[in-house]
């Protein structure tokens, strides 16, 4: 078996080959999904506009 991040050879039963390519990996898992989300919003103007109707609700909503 192979390490999927750096191709070494994996003695053990594991998935990868050291802790370090594990949180490498959760890494790129982790900016995938994150990627993802912030696709969806890609301009900036848009979150403005939420961030400034979040506010309106607020002061609407005391
Ligand atoms: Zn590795």
């Amino acid at each position: 078996m192979q390490c999927p991040i750096c191709g070494k050879k994996i003695q053990d039963n594991m998935p990868f080959c050291s802790k370090t390519c594990q949180l490498i990996d959760l890494n790129r898992w982790f900016k995938g999904n994150y990627r993802i989300q912030t696709d969806e919003k890609p301009n900036e103007t848009e979150v403005q506009s939420e961030l400034s109707q979040s506010h309106l609700t607020e002061q609407d909503g005391t």
